[in-house]
């Protein structure tokens, strides 16, 4: 995986190839597909969702340019397996997760690997995580029509978003938008395939 699929295709930053070598991706995935862990392929999770394909996870990780001082906003725990990437690079990670049994098994098996520096909330990411802003970054592992308003609140001056964007049905846009005297500046890096985002209604 590191050599055909991470290192390949261009990732060079030291702490996210080192988060990559190290995170026992196999851990994230259910039983049936351990064998398939890494494939240069998204996973299913269950509740209809998937694991990113790894390339995907360095690639957005690599994108918010993170150091360790940082403190990090997730959303879509998922099986988080891209949360325990993060926590191997930052000081401080929180993850959102809608569906509450996934956001469960995340915690327990982060928890069994060690991590002490993610910490969980079952919610609508939409909403972000208003009681620990501002983040250095923000990373959203779910596609959405739109940037939601309230992220760009809680994003520090200067701090990176990276975030699919397109509607339902449509091919979506990985954007990477960095905080500039209050707006984002945003770029468009690749096509890329995510669930969409649910919400609560
Ligand atoms: N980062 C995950 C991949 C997650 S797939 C991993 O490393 O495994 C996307 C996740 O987003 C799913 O678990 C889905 O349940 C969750 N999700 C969808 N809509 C959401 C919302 N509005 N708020 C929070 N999580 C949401």
């Amino acid at each position: 995986m590191m050599e055909e699929q991470i290192r390949a295709r261009g990732i060079k930053d030291n702490g996210v190839l080192n988060a990559m070598g190290k995170v026992p991706r196999h851990r994230f995935v259910p039983e049936a597909y351990r064998s398939s862990a890494y494939e240069d392929r998204p996973l299913p999770i269950g509740e209809g969702q998937t694991i990113s394909q790894p390339y995907i996870v360095a690639l957005m990780t690599e994108l918010l340019g993170l150091s360790g001082k940082d403190k990090v906003l997730e959303l879509g725990t998922g099986s988080g397996y891209q949360a325990a990437v993060l926590a191997e690079i930052v000081k401080e990670v929180y993850s959102v997760e809608i569906v509450q049994s996934l956001s469960q098994k995340a915690g327990a098996v982060l928890k069994e690997l060690g991590y002490t520096n993610i910490s969980f909330k079952v919610g609508d990411g939409f909403n972000g995580w208003k009681e620990n802003a501002p983040y250095d970054a923000i990373i959203v592992t779910f596609a959405a029509d739109e940037i939601p308003p309230p992220l760009l609140d809680q994003l520090k001056e200067g701090g990176k978003i990276v975030i699919p964007v397109g509607e339902e049905g449509m091919t979506q846009s990985l954007i990477l938008g960095e905080k500039k005297r209050g707006k984002l500046e945003k770029r468009k890096i690749t096509d890329v395939l995510f669930v969409p985002m649910q919400r609560v209604h």
